[in-house]
């Protein structure tokens, strides 16, 4: 069980067996996943062994630019778009330097794995799968702490209400507690934060913030049985379908024009029955 894996299941769970229970195989790419995934490329180089600011921007240009040759970007916004965000992409490591909460940190590791055993009372046998971006220390005056951290890449930031988001906070609700379980840490001495990567920052912001998450024991216990039920429904053999998943649309803010994406299943015999929604009658 991965975090994404909770949210695809969350999102539509007939989707979540289309493509994990019958291997569907689908082309999930746009040149925003591709463009997170270069960033966060260059943040393992950046806090590596050895890493500077010069090595991270390389290496993440170097991948974005790569996906760039290969990315169906046949729609000007897009064009304009994937190429506009692509100068964003120094900023992120610059200012991860001068960042004042980043400032004097150790990285303990990039990209931990996690692989533990989930506790069922069923006797179901399921681990929870994940990487951690990156893993901390900073010392303050009086004593020293240990991040679990997690890069997002995002706008303008996020809104608060985001923060209470249980379905975006549980990622690393989830990763603290089975850290702590993997290295015996007491999770008092754990703290977690998104670092946010800001394309549009404000006047005079840096594009880098460090936003904290408080992890009490109610928030992980909210995030654990949030898993444990999605965990249940996946074994259920009884599954919905979310309607309401199936079509994306928003404006264009260049063109004016309706944008829509669409679930790949949408109106197809994978999914009977989406085919009148996507339709909009
Ligand atoms: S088309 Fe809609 S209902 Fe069908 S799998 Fe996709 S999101 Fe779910």
């Amino acid at each position: 069980m991965s975090f994404s894996e909770l949210r695809l299941f969350n999102e539509c769970q007939w989707k979540w067996v289309l493509l994990k229970v019958f291997g569907e195989q689908t082309e999930d790419r746009s040149f925003q996943m591709d463009f997170g995934k270069a960033v966060h490329s260059g943040m393992e180089v950046m806090y590596g062994s050895d890493g500077s600011i010069e090595k991270a921007t390389e290496n993440a240009l170097a991948i974005y630019d790569e996906a760039l040759k290969t990315l169906d970007l046949s729609h000007p916004s897009d064009r304009a778009e994937a190429h506009r965000i692509r100068d964003c992409i120094p900023g992120f490591y610059r200012d991860c330097a001068v960042c004042p909460e980043l400032q004097g940190i150790k990285t303990l590791k990039s990209e931990l794995q996690l692989m533990q055993p989930i506790d069922r009372t069923d006797g179901l046998n399921v681990k929870f799968k994940g990487f951690i971006d990156i893993v901390f220390v900073k010392k303050l005056k009086r004593k020293t702490v240990i991040y679990v951290a997690d890069f997002k890449t995002c706008q303008w930031g996020w809104p608060a209400k985001k923060f209470q988001d249980i379905e975006v906070i549980s990622q690393l609700l989830l990763y603290k507690h089975y850290f702590c379980k993997m290295m015996g840490a007491d999770p008092k001495n754990v703290s977690l934060a998104f670092i946010l990567l800001k394309k549009k920052p404000k006047d005079g912001e840096l594009c880098v913030e460090v936003a904290k998450i408080s992890a009490g024991p109610k928030a992980t216990e909210a995030a654990l049985n949030y898993m444990q039920k999605a965990i249940t429904g996946m074994h259920s053999y009884s599954y919905e379908k979310n309607y309401g998943s199936c079509v994306r649309s928003w404006k264009d803010p260049e063109t004016k024009e309706e944008r829509v994406v669409r679930c790949p299943f949408a109106g197809t015999d994978k999914c009977p029955g989406s085919a009148e929604t996507t339709t909009g009658s």
